[in-house]
């Protein structure tokens, strides 16, 4: 097994840089590097040399031993000064050290999976985390990368082992008169309630996943209705063209933003109304299929040409624009009235937004399946579960046998199938009647 370092910082020039070192040779290259290897888990102010004994520079070495390190294996730490020249010098000299070489993306992590420090939900976590703009992003980056989801998983997977097992013991001893016919009663009710809860986990996920990969927002509306200038008063920015000439916004243009923690693309669709012109029925078109798919529209009408439309969405905000050039501008009707040429409302607007979005997401529940590949292996498992629970005229041993499919489906998210061990936790919980 190779030892892998890596330059782990950002861009450089920096304050500190952080060089990480994983494998058998960590001692060896230490050693090399800063004279001796520093106490375990302890931060070591050090000089830090070439083979020539010429100093490159001073700083941090730590040394974590495994198998309690991030990776399982033997890791190392360097905090340097984050200059190219020092950071470029180091990785030389550990390039030329015996068995160690430069990781490739994604190597320590990989192998921190493949040594069980972490599981396949841990990882996708960790990616998360790294990736996220948002402070909800951050959240349930968070909280899978700490393993929520995987102890919540590991937890069910339990309760369906025992089910299984309770059912083979009772078929086992059917005969005898020591097993409570109660048992199964018990185990079923607890497989139904599971069963909602996978359904629970299903629903809320759909939400959870829109918080890690963005909430889509479409503006939609007349043409002239102000989209483009509402899109570019929120995003304090020129992303749009704003005209006079009515059906001049043809495409869905975008903006990402970060709207009360929550990401967000807000596209701006053209104008919907009817078209002899050929292009613009195509931005017709889009603009229909951008607000289908949108989680929320935000529906605009010009206040000093339109009355107030006969339209109502679940998902949308009906908004009643150009504020400015109407004398008394009141709700009536509207979720909110704005302009976007003063700026009158479009706080309230984004609070309006931001409530909409809040209000799909529980807080108090972060341990979610945020990804599509989580949500496919979880609808599998409830699949064989519901199966089981619900076909009572079914021979028992192939209910059994649903469960341990159920079981299988939901071990394929964490990458971590039936846990095996589980089994002498539960056998020696449990003894039938005596
Ligand atoms: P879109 O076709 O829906 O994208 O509408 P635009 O954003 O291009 O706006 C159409 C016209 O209305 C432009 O001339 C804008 O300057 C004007 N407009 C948009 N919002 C406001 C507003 O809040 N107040 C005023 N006075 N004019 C606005």
């Amino acid at each position: 097994m190779d030892t892998i370092f890596a330059l782990s910082t950002g861009s450089m020039p920096s304050g500190v840089a952080v060089i990480r070192l994983s494998g058998p040779q960590v001692r060896f290259a230490l050693e090399t590097i800063c004279g001796s290897v520093p106490q375990a888990r302890r931060a070591s102010l050090k000089a830090l040399r070439r083979r020539d004994g010429s100093i490159v520079d001073s700083g941090l070495a730590l040394y974590f031993p495994g198998p309690h390190s991030f990776t399982g294996e033997d890791c190392g730490e360097l905090q340097v000064h984050g200059g190219r020249a020092v950071v470029h010098a180091l990785l030389t000299e550990l390039e030329a050290l015996d068995g160690c070489r430069h990781a490739e993306a994604g190597e320590f992590t990989r192998r921190a999976f493949e040594n069980g420090r972490m599981d396949l939900t841990e990882v996708e976590g960790l990616g998360d985390l790294i990736a996220a703009q948002t402070e909800m992003q951050r959240r349930f980056a968070l909280e899978l990368a700490s393993g929520g989801l995987s102890r919540l998983y590991f937890e069910w997977s339990g309760r369906l082992l025992y089910a299984r097992a309770m059912i083979e013991a009772e078929l086992d001893f059917a005969d005898e008169d020591d097993v409570p016919g109660s048992v199964s009663e018990r185990i079923w009710a607890d497989m139904a309630a599971l069963a909602e809860a996978m359904q629970g986990q299903l629903e809320a996920g759909k939400a959870a996943e829109r918080v890690r990969e963005g909430f889509r927002i479409a503006i939609a509306g007349r043409p002239n209705s102000g989209k483009s200038s509402l899109i570019n008063a929120i995003a304090k920015r020129d992303v749009a063209i704003v005209s006079d000439i009515a059906g001049t916004t043809r495409d869905v243009l975008s903006v990402d933003l970060d709207i009360g923690g929550y990401a967000v693309t807000l596209s701006d669709t053209a104008g919907l109304r009817e078209s002899g012109d050929l292009i613009e029925k195509e931005g017709v078109r889009r603009a229909e299929r951008a607000m289908a798919e949108a989680d929320l529209v935000l529906y605009l009408v010009d206040m000093t040409a339109n009355a107030l439309p006969a339209f109502s969405q679940e998902n949308a905000l009906l908004i009643g624009t150009k504020a400015d050039l109407v004398p008394n501008p009141e709700r009536g009707g509207f979720d909110s009235v704005i302009s976007s040429s003063t700026g009158a409302g479009l706080d309230a607007l984004i609070d309006a937004i931001r409530e909409k979005l809040a209000a799909r997401i529980d807080p108090s529940v972060m341990a979610l399946p945020t990804r599509m590949r989580h949500r496919q292996h979880l609808r599998e498992s409830l699949a064989f579960l519901s199966e089981a629970v619900i076909e009572q005229a079914k021979p028992v041993e192939l209910r059994a046998e649903d469960l341990r499919l159920a079981a299988d489906a939901l071990g394929r998210i964490t990458g971590r199938t039936d846990p095996e061990d589980l089994l002498d936790v539960i056998f020696a919980s449990f003894c039938i009647g005596k």
